[in-house]
C-alpha cells in the first residue's frame, strides 16, 4: 500500500518486548526504566493478528525487535508462529546477540531468515562500558553459533558515538572481510549515526558524529550503491560490505517503507513522530482501517537535528520502539 507521499509501505518492525538484558548508555538508564506489565504486552495471538492484517495490506518484510527480542519468553514459538503468516516473505530479527548462542539453531529451525546483530565495539572493556552489562564473548559466540546453525547474510549494526568508539571502526568493519559465507556469516557491517532520543537526547554535540568518519578511517572503501537505508561500500578483495546509515547527516525519509508497532500495541507511522494509533482490541476491518490510517499518516520527514539541538519528537525511548 502507498502512503500520501507515494512511498510503498512494505516493511513492519514489531517490538515484542520493552525489556532488555543490556543497558546501553545511549538507550536505557543504568538502573532500567519502569517496565510494562505482562498484561500490557501484546500476546502472541495479538501479534499474529496484527502481522496478518499488515501482510494483507502489502507488508512483505517483518523484523522482530525490542527491547531485546530474545528476552521475550517463548520467542522461538513466536518466531514459528509469525514465519507462517501468509504474505510475509522475509522474517528478520534485530538482537544484541547476548543470548543468541543457545537459541540460534532453534530460531533457524522455527523459520527466522536473517539476523541483524548490534555490536558497537570489539574491545571487551569498551563493549562492557557501552552496554553496561553485555559480555563481548557472548556476542561473538552468538554470531558463530548463528553461522553454524545456517544463518548467512548476517548484518552487524554499530552505532558511532563521537569520542567513544571511533577507534573500533576498522576492527568492526573487518568482520565483513570474509562476507556472508565466512566463519561468522557477516555480510555487512553498517555504521549508524547516533540519534538524539531518550537517554542520549541531551548528550553533548560532540557525541553526534557523521558516519563519513568511516570513510576517513578506511580510505580504501569505494561506493557500490544503496541497500535500503544504507549506502554500501566495498574494499578491494573483501567479500562483504561496509554500510553507512545517515539518519542525521542525510535524511533517508523519502525512501522510508516502514511501519512500527510497539510492544504495547501502538502503531507508529514514523520512528521520530509523537503520533501513535492504538491497535489493541481492534479486529477485522477496524484493524485494517487503523493500519491504513497509520500508513496515510506517515510524515514526509523527521525534524531531528543534533546541530540545531532538536531531539526526536517521539515521547518513547528506543527500547520501547525497537529502532
Ligand atoms: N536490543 C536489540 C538490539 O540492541 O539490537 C533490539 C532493539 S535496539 C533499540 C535496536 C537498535 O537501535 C540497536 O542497534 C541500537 O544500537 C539502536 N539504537 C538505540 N538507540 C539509538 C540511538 N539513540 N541512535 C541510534 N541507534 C540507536
Ligand atoms: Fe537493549 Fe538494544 Fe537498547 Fe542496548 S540498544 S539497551 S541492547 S534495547
Amino acid at each position: 500500500m502507498r502512503d500520501a507521499c507515494g512511498r510503498t509501505v512494505s516493511y513492519l518492525r514489531l517490538s515484542v518486548t520493552d525489556r532488555c538484558n543490556c543497558r546501553c548508555a545511549y538507550c536505557m538508564p543504568e538502573h532500567g526504566v519502569p517496565m510494562l506489565s505482562h498484561d500490557d504486552i501484546l500476546s502472541f495471538e495479538e501479534l499474529r493478528e496484527m502481522v496478518g492484517a499488515a501482510a494483507s495490506l502489502g507488508v512483505r518484510k517483518l523484523r522482530i525487535t525490542g527491547g531485546e527480542p530474545l528476552a521475550r519468553r517463548g520467542i522461538v514459538g513466536l518466531v514459528r508462529m509469525l514465519s507462517g503468516v501468509e504474505g510475509i516473505e522475509e522474517l528478520a530479527m534485530t538482537t544484541n546477540a547476548c543470548a543468541l548462542a543457545a537459541l540460534a539453531p532453534a530460531l533457524r529451525e522455527a523459520g527466522l531468515d536473517r539476523l541483524n546483530v548490534s555490536l558497537d565495539s570489539l574491545d571487551e572493556g569498551r563493549y562492557a562500558r557501552i552496554t553496561r552489562c553485555g559480555r563481548l564473548e557472548d556476542v561473538l559466540g552468538g554470531l558463530a553459533s548463528a553461522r553454524a546453525a545456517g544463518f548467512t547474510n548476517t548484518k552487524v549494526n554499530a552505532v558511532l558515538i563521537g569520542g567513544v568508539n571511533e577507534c573500533d571502526i576498522r576492527p568492526l568493519a573487518e568482520l565483513a572481510r570474509a562476507g556472508g559465507d565466512g566463519p561468522l556469516g557477516v555480510s555487512s557491517v553498517r555504521f549508524i549515526e547516533l540519534m538524539p532520543m531518550g537517554e542520549c537526547a541531551a548528550w553533548p554535540r560532540e557525541r553526534f558524529v557523521s558516519v563519513d568518519k568511516v570513510l576517513e578511517v578506511m580510505g580504501e572503501l569505494v561506493p557500490v550503491g544503496p541497500d535500503g537505508v544504507a549506502a554500501l561500500y566495498a574494499a578491494p578483495g573483501w567479500k562483504g560490505t561496509v554500510g553507512l546509515i545517515r539518519p542525521m547527516s542525510h535524511k533517508f525519509c523519502s525512501g522510508c517503507a516502514r511501519l512500527r508497532i510497539t510492544a504495547d500495541g501502538m502503531l507508529k507511522p514514523c520512528l521520530h513522530s509523537g503520533e501513535e494509533i492504538a491497535l489493541r482490541g481492534l479486529h477485522g476491518d477496524e484493524l485494517l482501517d487503523a493500519l491504513r490510517l497509520g500508513i496515510s499518516h506517515k510524515p514526509l520527514e523527521h525534524h531531528m537535528s543534533a546541530i540545531l539541538g532538536r531531539a526526536s519528537e517521539s515521547a518513547r525511548a528506543m527500547n520501547e520502539i525497537g529502532g
